[in-house]
């Protein structure tokens, strides 16, 4: 099986028959690897002529050096998925994060009336593989950029920005780390409904602490000195998504202030608990504070 790492580039434009937004791809770039050795066996880059936007952003064309008179050269979105569906064959679907999959799901939406992906069946999200390298904050997302940068990839003589650049890159950063073992476990089964089910599905943070997946035991803490169950202070309250409490230990007498956060994700409810020093909260407000003085 061979692995096939893409890049989109896509401009925001204004669909007068959806009356709202869209993301329309621009130009596909890809590189084609074998699994074995990761060496380049061809690549992939065509421009796709704007149907929706007939003129692309000042923003997009500085960022990525596209101009109007490239796209006009190009290929309507069709053309270009069933072009790329051909050369892409059986092989093993990559992109940086999950975004150019979810723009590819809107394009298909809006031009063919389906939103699955008709080359996609198995895929890995790289931007997850490289993550779990390092032990990234599951809550930050590693850009591709700091993924270069962590890895000491030298990038002499390669370009940034443009799809096909942005796929070799990627490519750098899979050889840096590809053991084939510990890839088995990122690759995703693309051909089931569930899969894009997930991938659609939006984190809600959750402020209603009658919600039925939340536990009671969930508000529950512990003192972080003698491990002994504390008794809260005062009520919860609400404060940037999360509820927090002065608890006290009635065993060591220790006080900290609670914090609990609800993330309904796909999989379910991710709470998060963090203890923090009781003078915390003093400091937190007056600068809260001074923020809202300043807004005046
Ligand atoms: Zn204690």
């Amino acid at each position: 099986m061979d692995f096939v790492i893409l890049d989109l580039e896509w401009n925001g434009t204004y669909s007068r028959r959806i009356k709202g937004f869209i993301n329309e791809i621009i130009e596909f770039g890809a590189v084609k690897v074998s699994s074995e050795t990761l060496t380049v066996r061809d690549t992939f880059d065509v421009f796709v002529r704007p149907q929706v936007g007939k003129k692309i952003s000042g923003k997009i064309s500085d960022l990525t050096n596209i101009t109007n008179e490239d796209l006009e050269d190009g290929l309507q979105f069709m053309q270009v998925m069933s072009r790329f569906r051909k050369w892409m064959g059986d092989a093993l679907l990559m992109t940086w994060g999950t975004s150019d999959i979810l723009v590819l799901i809107e394009n298909c939406r809006y031009f063919c009336g389906d939103e699955h992906i008709p080359f996609l069946k198995w895929y890995v999200d790289l931007q997850k593989y490289c993550e779990a390298h390092f032990s990234y904050d599951p809550g930050k997302q590693m850009g591709l950029s700091t993924a270069v940068e962590l890895l000491k990839i030298d990038v002499e003589g390669m370009g940034h920005h443009r799809a096909l650049d942005d796929s070799l890159l990627a490519l750098e950063c899979l050889r840096a780390l590809y053991a084939r073992e510990d890839l088995t476990p990122f690759i995703q089964d693309a051909a089931a409904q569930e899969f894009y089910d997930k991938i659609q599905f939006k984190t809600v943070i959750v402020c209603d602490l009658s919600h039925p997946l939340i536990k009671r035991s969930d508000m529950v803490f512990r003192c972080n000195q003698c491990g002994k169950r504390a008794h809260r202070d005062e009520k919860w309250l609400l404060k940037n998504k999360s509820y927090r409490a002065k608890f006290t230990c009635r065993h060591c007498g220790n006080r900290f202030l609670g914090r609990v956060q609800f993330k309904l994700k796909y999989d379910g409810m991710v709470v998060k608990k963090t203890v923090l020093p009781y003078e915390e909260e003093a400091k937190e407000s007056t600068s809260d504070q001074a923020k809202d003085a300043s807004r005046g």
